[in-house]
């Protein structure tokens, strides 16, 4: 079906607002900390994040993790794995957690585990975008950049069919009539 991608969030005020994420979170990150970003949605989240951290005198490893996906459509896979794990040692460290979007919050929920059952000392989680509505399971982030309603959103990482990861804006995925 087609479709057009109306603005959400501007880059001007994903910007700032990543400026002030990073203010708040500093303060709550342990000694030696680590950042472990989920690819592929936050890739462009955590690197505008770890440079705002940057700012405010926090120098942290920096470290990835693929989890399965979305797939290529709209809908939720539902249950979680572990495709690629972090390479960084866990044990007794300070991590923050970066995610694109929590939804019905398998994702933020099972990571948050996975990272515990690894040793880690404290985990921070912060999610650029929140839709509290859909949620499912009991979690909550510690940090979130925006609530969104429930709208499929695309940009600044986040893809649709693994299009429109380049927008430096979150849009929504508006589905067009087809004329009759
Ligand atoms: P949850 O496990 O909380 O249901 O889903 C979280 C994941 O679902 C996010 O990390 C993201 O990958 C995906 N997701 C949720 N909402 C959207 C959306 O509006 N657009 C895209 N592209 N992915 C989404
Ligand atoms: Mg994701």
């Amino acid at each position: 079906m087609p479709y057009i991608v109306k603005t959400l969030i501007s880059e001007m005020d994903l910007q700032e607002r990543v400026r002030t994420l990073a203010e708040e979170i500093a303060p709550r990150l342990g000694p030696d900390p680590i950042v472990i970003g989920l690819f592929k949605g936050a890739f462009i989240f955590t690197a505008d994040l770890v440079r705002e951290l940057y700012r405010v005198g926090v120098n942290p490893a920096i470290d990835f993790m693929v989890l399965s996906s979305y797939g290529a459509g709209m809908d939720s896979a539902g249950t979680v794995a572990v495709k690629l794990d972090c390479r960084e040692k866990l044990e007794g460290r300070h991590i923050l957690l970066v995610d694109d979007i929590l939804d019905t919050g398998n994702t933020l929920l099972f990571t948050i585990d996975h990272l515990r059952a690894k040793g880690a000392a404290q985990v921070l989680s912060c999610v650029l975008l929140d839709k509290k509505e859909r949620r499912k399971m009991p979690v909550k982030a510690d940090f979130v950049g925006f609530p969104i309603p429930n709208e499929f959103v695309v940009g600044y990482g986040i893809d649709y069919a693994e299009k429109h990861r380049e927008l430096p804006y979150i849009g929504a995925v508006v589905q067009q009539q087809a004329a009759s």
